[in-house]
């Protein structure tokens, strides 16, 4: 418990260094609000961040996929979100500007108006009031957040797979213009990999093939029970003939690569789509090249090759409305919910690196 108005809450000082510290709660005003934080979503590039591997000026408060209870909210506020006191609402990463030439044009994703990373889990403790992640017991709710509001009936550790699941919504259907019937190949299955699984079926997809390692065995046959039709284990099979066999040749008519880290991937997606298809690289490399990319089979193939950053409202609302349905297991994909004084085992869970165990999908639970 804390004292007065203040908060736990993990900060990060250092690559590889993560405090459970106490801090003051800002007062707020009448166009923002405060959330206590019920759970927040352990993302891949959150454990890059732990590394250090990312852009950002510590100390800061990491985590960006928050879910909570809206605890203080301004009248203005309330008017704008059309949100109320005791709401529960899934907060998106992104705090855009809402004035730049992105934001105005509808793609608030790539806003640039603060001239930094203005962002959930990003902004650092010297950017008033310094509560920016979701490693928290509350959470400082800015006039240009944009929040879901999300039913008080979902338990808070599936509630932040909003986060994974708008994902899939995005890369898998929206961006690569997914169709009834056909075929997506979805390299990568963890949290998002599975998301794309999903949102695939939902779109009506007709094959849905999903490819791993052998430290993915357990990832692979949840993808199947999830609606994939084909796993493939690319260390034991090369995926082109087994894509080829599983199409009768026809290839796949979309390529989703969320690897992390394998720049092999990016020559597979483009060896696995069909000609004419489409690849969504959502995966980062961090950063390296890759070898023995020829463009020319882009060009042979007309393949339109599109690069998936984030996701946006439309799709997170589609998450939420998917979460809220119960349509699917999800609590197939939650693997492990942790205590803030746990964050930085969770970190390396989620990113393989504690020996015996399999994560998929962690929470954070303050
Ligand atoms: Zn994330
Ligand atoms: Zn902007």
């Amino acid at each position: 418990m804390t004292s007065g108005r203040a908060t736990l809450a993990v900060v990060q000082t250092a690559p590889r260094s993560l405090e459970l510290r106490e801090l003051p709660l800002p007062d707020t005003g009448p166009e923002d609000g405060l959330l206590q934080v019920e759970a927040c979503g352990i993302c891949g590039s959150d454990y890059e961040q732990y590394e250090g591997a990312l852009p950002v000026r510590f100390p800061l408060i990491p985590g960006h996929e928050p879910v909570g209870r809206i605890v203080e909210l301004g009248d203005e506020a309330a008017r704008r979100w059309d949100l109320k006191v005791g709401d529960r609402v899934a907060v998106e990463t992104l705090i855009p500007c809402g004035f730049c030439r992105h934001c105005v044009g509808g793609a608030y994703r790539l806003c640039n108006g603060h001239r930094r990373m203005n962002a959930y889990g990003y902004l650092g403790l010297d950017v008033p009031p310094g509560l920016w992640g979701g490693y928290s017991q509350y959470l400082y709710l800015d006039p240009h957040a944009l929040l879901h509001k999300i039913a008080d009936s979902v338990p808070p550790e599936i509630a932040v797979l909003f986060n994974p699941l708008g994902a899939g919504f995005r890369w898998a259907v929206e961006m690569p213009g997914l169709a009834v019937g056909d075929t997506i190949v979805i390299l990568g299955p963890g949290q998002r990999g599975l998301a794309c699984v999903i949102a695939a079926r939902e779109a009506g997809a007709g094959r849905i093939i999903v490819t791993g390692l052998d430290a993915d065995e357990h990832k692979l046959a949840l993808a199947k029970e999830l609606g994939a039709h084909h796993a493939i284990n690319v260390q034991r099979q090369d995926p082109v003939p087994a894509v080829r066999e599983a199409t009768d040749g026809r290839m796949a008519d979309v390529v989703v690569d969320v690897t992390a880290y394998a720049v092999d991937a990016v020559n597979q997606a483009i060896n696995l789509a069909r000609r004419g298809g489409t690849v969504v690289l959502a995966g980062t490399k961090g950063p390296q090249a890759v070898p023995d990319f020829l463009s020319d089979r882009i060009v042979f193939k007309e393949l339109t090759v599109k690069g998936a950053f984030g996701v946006d409202y439309p799709n997170y609302e589609r998450a939420v409305r998917l979460i809220e349905s119960g349509k699917y297991p999800l609590e197939k994909l939650h693997t492990h919910t942790l205590p803030l004084a746990d964050a930085e085992r969770a970190l390396r869970l989620l990113a393989g690196r504690e020996p015996g165990e399999s994560a998929i999908h962690i929470a954070l639970v303050p």
